[in-house]
């Protein structure tokens, strides 16, 4: 992965935008509401008319806090509810919380954050607190660890999915960064492996969203960084066209 400078990307076409994505998070309705108690039923039902989609951000973090329902919640030590600028234009979605994310209880900061780290000092970017188009907003697919980091679960991963909708409704990013297969499944509904969806800018939600690999794939299979980089410059790319068009978040 490069190091420091900013990728150059202007130049390069952007591809026309792909296959929008199908997802059905609502949008969000103007009352927010609180969530006091612990979630044993699925998240979609367990708040009334409203859903997970009427919540704030205190709310939607005690709920994740407080979730039970899906059998993860009794293996895990901490839920990894997301990390980042509650308004970025940058969002990376990833998959799951490995053994140190369930210790700390923040996305990211094993093995494959360090490697997550150096793509986004790459591009300028940065977990840490700046303004919104430089800090980023980290989430994943689940917001508890699976056990022996195995692969989640599709009724974990339908479980969960109203919190991410939410986080994805409440930053309203500018570019979303798709890491992984669970994230690609999650928000592009499509099981096609990375390699037939990276390269093109899909859509979610009206939401420009980029494929690439995930870091702990790429930390097995270092020759697939370079295409991975390709993506980050197309992400940029995407970022740039907008800035340019002076476009307003949808
Ligand atoms: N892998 C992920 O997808 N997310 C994390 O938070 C850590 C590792």
């Amino acid at each position: 992965m490069g190091a420091a400078a900013a990728p150059g990307v202007a130049g390069r076409p952007l591809p026309a935008a792909a296959g929008a994505g199908t997802a059905s998070a609502a949008s969000a309705p103007a009352v927010a509401r609180r969530v006091d108690g612990p979630i044993d039923v699925a998240p979609g039902l367990a708040f009334g008319s409203g859903g997970v989609e009427a919540l704030d951000w205190p709310a939607l973090r005690a709920a994740v806090e407080n979730c039970r329902a899906c059998a993860l919640c009794n293996s895990r030590r901490h839920t990894v509810f997301g990390v980042g600028n509650e308004r970025a234009h940058w969002m990376i979605v990833g998959e799951a919380p490995g053994e140190q994310e369930d210790l700390r209880g923040e996305p990211f900061v094993g093995p494959a954050g360090q490697l997550l780290e150096a793509m986004l000092q790459a591009l300028g970017l940065t977990r840490e607190s700046a303004p919104a188009e430089r800090q980023v907003f980290i989430a994943n697919t689940l917001k508890c660890r699976p056990p022996r980091n195995r692969n989640p679960a599709p009724e974990e991963l339908a479980q969960c999915e109203p919190y991410l909708q939410r986080q994805l409704a409440l930053v309203q990013p500018r570019v979303i960064l798709a890491m992984g297969r669970f994230a690609v499944q999650s928000l592009l509904r499509s099981t096609l492996p990375i390699g037939k969806l990276r390269g093109q800018v899909h859509s979610y939600q009206g939401i420009p969203l980029v494929v690439t690999y995930h870091p702990a794939y790429l930390l097995r299979n270092p020759v697939d960084k370079a295409r991975a980089w390709d993506d980050l410059c197309l992400a940029a790319e995407v970022m740039e066209q907008q800035q340019r068009q002076g476009a307003s978040p949808p």
